[in-house]
């Protein structure tokens, strides 16, 4: 058996190795490492593979959502509603734009922002939300959206960094995918995502051509034209060679959430009606990618779990030990005086095993016997 890893990129890589080193080596050849063909082919290629207008390459998943708040225009003290159960760059960048957080709580279910949730904390100052798709899922984008235009268009921006390639049904039967029925979309392409590159990578995505314009501008350095600098921007690029390893991934995306969805349903068939256990909700309005597959356990020492699974060289995570509201980090904008029960309470019993494309039947039949071992035991 393989040794397991938590995301295993060198059996990915083998699998692609004589296309990667190929088309890394064209970059090389052509030595035109920014901007080159590679980033023009590959944005145009996602922006086909999502059906959106507007693809904006940029250096990574932080700076896409640093560059889609600045495109907005938004007012130091501006309000941002973001969910404190996510990744911190989603959070981190409200901050640093001077903007404030607004901390809300996730439906239990999905582990995404709750829309009832959002409309409760929208005041005049509201002047973006910011909802994140988290571990492969959606949040519930027909209802946020619904009810940021009920209240003067706020503007949404989709954390799509862990979701690429979902698809999302709408009432009227409409499939549109993850990161594109916002006003802007981001995403990320670190390696262990589920569209990874080989070292930093990140986009923008967006149908509305104003936006895409100033999005587009901000990631290089406020200006159109070189050498004019019509606002204050930062430099943010995807380089060549990483744009070069994703035009080889992208086709098979699809591949990789297929495989992805078998290992889940492993982990399902194995786990299923477990008293102790809640396995990954499916939402009926959109499919689940799994770039995570977190249980949720009642009643179980998780970290015990945690350091038991580890004896047994089977890495599993806790996505994410602190919420963004009791991070240092934001103590100067108040984040001890939210109280967000169900916030802290996913926080205590998450456990995120191990999810790639790469996963064996053998290596699943090992990671779930262990887990119910323990479990068992308890
Ligand atoms: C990974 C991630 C980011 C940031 O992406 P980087 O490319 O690492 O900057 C943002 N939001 C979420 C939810 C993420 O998982």
């Amino acid at each position: 058996m393989q040794p397991i890893q938590m995301v295993d990129l060198k059996q990915q890589y083998a699998k692609i190795k004589t296309e990667v080193d190929s088309a890394i080596q064209e970059v090389m050849d052509s030595t035109s490492f920014i901007n080159g063909k590679a980033v023009h082919d590959f944005a145009a290629g996602l922006s086909k593979y999502l059906g959106v207008k507007h693809v904006i390459p940029c250096a990574n998943g932080t700076d896409a959502l640093q560059i889609a708040l600045m495109a907005l225009d938004l007012e130091p003290g501006d309000e941002v509603i973001i969910p404190s159960f996510t990744f911190i760059a989603t959070t981190e960048v409200v901050a640093l734009l001077q903007l404030k957080p607004v901390f809300v709580e996730v439906d239990p279910k999905t582990f995404c922002i709750d829309p009832i949730a959002i409309e409760r904390a929208i005041t005049p100052k509201t002047k973006a939300i910011i909802p994140v798709h988290l571990y492969g899922q959606a949040a519930n984008m027909e209802a946020i959206l619904e009810i940021a235009s009920r209240h003067n268009n706020i503007p949404v921006i989709e954390d799509n960094a862990q979701a690429i390639g979902g698809d999302i049904t709408l009432s009227n039967g409409t499939v549109k995918k993850t990161g594109t029925l916002g006003t802007i979309g981001t995403t990320s392409f670190f390696p262990s995502k589920n569209l990874g590159c080989y070292g930093d990578g990140g986009a923008i995505f967006t149908n509305d051509d104003t936006i895409a314009e100033a999005l587009r501008m901000i990631a290089n350095h406020g200006g159109a034209k070189r050498y004019y600098h019509d606002r204050v921007g930062c430099n943010s690029r995807l380089d060549s060679i990483q744009a070069a390893v994703l035009n080889v991934k992208l086709p098979r995306l699809d591949e990789y959430i297929a495989a992805r969805n078998n290992a889940a349903a492993f982990y399902d068939k194995a786990f299923a009606g477990h008293s102790k256990i809640t396995v990954p909700n499916r939402a009926s309005y959109c499919n689940h990618v799994f770039h995570q597959y977190t249980l949720l356990l009642e009643g179980v020492d998780r970290d015990g779990l945690n350091q038991f699974l580890a004896g047994h060289n089977i890495p599993s995570m806790i996505y994410y030990p602190v919420p963004a509201h009791r991070q240092k980090m934001f103590e100067a904008f108040g984040g001890a005086k939210y109280e967000l029960p169900i916030t802290d309470w996913l926080t205590e019993r998450v456990i995120s095993l191990p999810m790639h494309t790469e996963l064996s039947n053998e290596q699943l039949q090992f990671i779930t016997s262990k887990v119910l071992e323990f479990i068992n035991k308890q």
